[in-house]
């Protein structure tokens, strides 16, 4: 989007032109008009110039005065005379003609040159300030009105020929600028926003994200001077930089400006939008989810901006990377390659669900099969999959009712988020199709009574599911810094809350049970990456009879037993396991695996 089009898109949006008028000013651009749009809008539209200059300022959070010169003090005029004096006879005629005035230093701001402008976005005021030799500036914008009394006060004591004519004439009549120096002034405030450090910094942080591996990138307002960029790593919120001296709408603009589908104008809605760039030789995705927040002040917008990162090398395409303990591997194996029926895979969200989906449809995915995918949103391009478009003309139930008339052999439905699209599952499943989806429960066997809530037949439910596998996300101990531990070196109660919790002293002795220590490699928080750990409930014989014998309710516990039977561990053993590993500590596996 060029400057022209996002002004009028901004004045549009704030009701200051009509749609018309939008329209037609753009279509005149549009057949070579070289005017900017604001100077089209104010000549060939009469848009009165301050609705057009405040809303650009308010836009781009330059602060705004308005001056009544009768308040203004003796010294305040004599140094407005004083700094026009020093400046070119050239600069000196645009001065006055556009309303643009050197003010007074603001000395509390490190000597910061004041220019009061009419015309807020114009690059006069950059050469206002190199002239009088001043490298810090500050623009506020001032209507035209303002600043015109005080020139005329000035010219009512200043001898200056050109300034009484150009008084005498009707403003609009005042074309200054038209000796082709807007084509070469660019608009001050867009360039520092395009090519400034704000844009330097917003691409430093993706891919800095990128490559360490970053789920989500926070960008949200610490204060009104300060920005807040935090990086979330294996499921933890760290502080990346407080960037501090840049106004927060500035740089929330700048990371709008470069998301797609997203209206930077609006400030007041959630929008979603994507960004796509190419890291170190790999298409990198990033989906942006924008908030308005709430501000100290209450006259500021604020957004908080989330960025998921969407990097396809993460994905896991094997099934034994996927950190299954022996049973759970064959169990997950032997469901995966029936020919049929329903893989369910439950947890919270953020417990890495959609990275064991993947992998299970890689292990599936050949070219003799149709396999259809249902997600919303769409997350990573599966190779060899046709995934469904979900949008504005085809939503996800749709997208479900329609999808057995498109002869599938595998599908991977994204969620069971209601009764329709579970009996759709059990539906395809039951009739010779391989069907993987999700669900929103803590453990497997309350996987079944949330199916039998959405009134699934217990019959149903009994037959059409191969397995069900809880998962949650432990951190992985670093290995540059994690230490053993040791009966005598450690603290008698570390010992024993991993004595309460199951390990045992031999564990220990073997020397085989660590702790954290930290270093540069984990950012000092003694984990890097993280394991998946799993309770996965296959259904033999034993469980489809204890469900279908289910009266009133189902018997969680009862199928619990049944299944540690078949050696089915629990999310917590599973964890112990590889604490017993040396992979992760009983700290992580606690606070993953109780249930708040
Ligand atoms: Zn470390």
């Amino acid at each position: 989007m060029n400057d022209n089009q996002l002004i009028a898109n901004l004045l549009k949006f704030k009701n200051v032109i009509s749609d018309n008028v939008y329209k037609s000013a753009l279509a005149k651009l549009d057949y070579g008009s070289n005017k900017k749009i604001d100077r089209l809008l104010i000549e060939d539209y009469k848009v009165p110039k301050d609705e057009i200059y405040r809303e650009i300022a308010k836009y781009y959070a330059i602060p705004q005065m308005t001056i009544d010169v009768k308040t203004l003090q003796e010294s305040d005029i004599e140094e407005i005379k004083r700094l026009i004096s020093l400046l070119p006879k050239e600069l000196k005629k645009e001065v006055y003609g556009k309303r643009i005035i050197p003010y007074k230093l603001d000395k509390t701001k490190n000597q910061t040159l004041l220019i009061l402008s009419s015309i807020p976005t114009d690059s006069i005021s950059k050469l206002i300030a190199s002239s009088l030799k001043y490298k810090r500036y500050e623009v506020i914008y001032c209507p035209f009105e303002s600043i015109d009394g005080i020139i005329r006060v000035l010219a009512s004591t200043e001898q200056d020929e050109y300034l009484r004519k150009i008084l005498s004439e009707s403003e609009s009549e005042i074309d200054i600028s038209s000796k082709g120096a807007d084509e070469e002034q660019e608009d001050l405030i867009q360039q520092e926003i395009n090519k400034g450090a704000l844009a330097y910094l917003f691409e430093a942080a993706i891919i800095e994200g990128v490559k360490s591996k970053v789920s989500d990138i926070h960008i949200i307002p610490y204060d009104n001077q300060s920005v807040d960029i935090r990086f979330r790593i294996d499921g933890k919120l760290l502080l990346w930089k407080r960037k501090e001296n840049i106004m927060p709408q500035a740089f929330l603009s700048v990371v709008k400006d470069r998301t797609a589908n997203v209206d930077r104008f609006k400030i007041d809605e959630a929008q979603d939008g994507y960004i796509q760039r190419d890291i170190d030789g790999t298409t990198i995705r990033f989906r942006v989810s924008i908030m308005p927040i709430v501000a100290k002040q209450q006259n500021r917008n604020y957004e908080s901006i989330v960025i998921r990162i969407l990097d396809d090398r993460n994905v896991i395409e094997n099934i034994d990377e996927l950190g299954f303990q022996s049973q759970a591997r064959k169990d997950f194996e032997e469901a995966v390659t029936r020919p049929q029926g329903l893989i369910v895979v439950t947890g919270p969200t953020g417990s890495g669900k959609s990275t064991t989906l993947l992998a299970s449809l890689y292990h599936v995915i050949t070219p003799e099969k149709n396999i259809l995918t249902v997600e919303d949103p769409v997350e990573y391009v599966i190779k060899g999959a046709r995934q469904i478009k979900i949008g504005l003309r085809l939503d996800f139930n749709q997208a479900i009712r329609s999808i057995l008339r498109h002869d599938p052999d595998i599908v991977m439905v994204g969620e069971m988020r209601d009764k329709e699209t579970a009996e759709t599952a059990i539906k395809l499943a039951n009739t010779g199709h391989l069907t993987f989806s999700t669900l929103h429960t803590n453990d497997a066997p309350s996987a079944i009574s949330r199916l039998y809530k959405m009134e699934i037949e217990t019959f149903l439910i009994a037959y059409a599911i191969n397995i069900i596998v809880a998962q949650r996300l432990v951190r992985r101990l670093c290995d540059k810094c994690k230490k053993s531990i040791n009966i005598k070196k450690n603290s008698a109660a570390e010992i024993s809350y991993l004595l309460d919790n199951g390990i045992t002293e031999e564990d220990i002795a073997d020397g085989k049970i660590f702790t954290t220590v930290g270093c540069d490699n984990c950012r000092g928080t003694g984990y890097k990456g993280r394991l998946a750990i799993h309770e996965a409930l296959f259904f033999n014989k034993d469980i489809r009879h204890a469900i279908v014998e289910s009266k009133s309710d189902i018997d969680e516990e009862m199928i619990r037993t049944i299944a540690r039977k078949n050696g089915m561990l629990s999310l917590r053993e599973s964890g112990i396991e590889l604490i017993r590993k040396g992979m992760t500590t009983m700290e992580e596996v606690v606070y993953t695996t109780t249930i708040a």
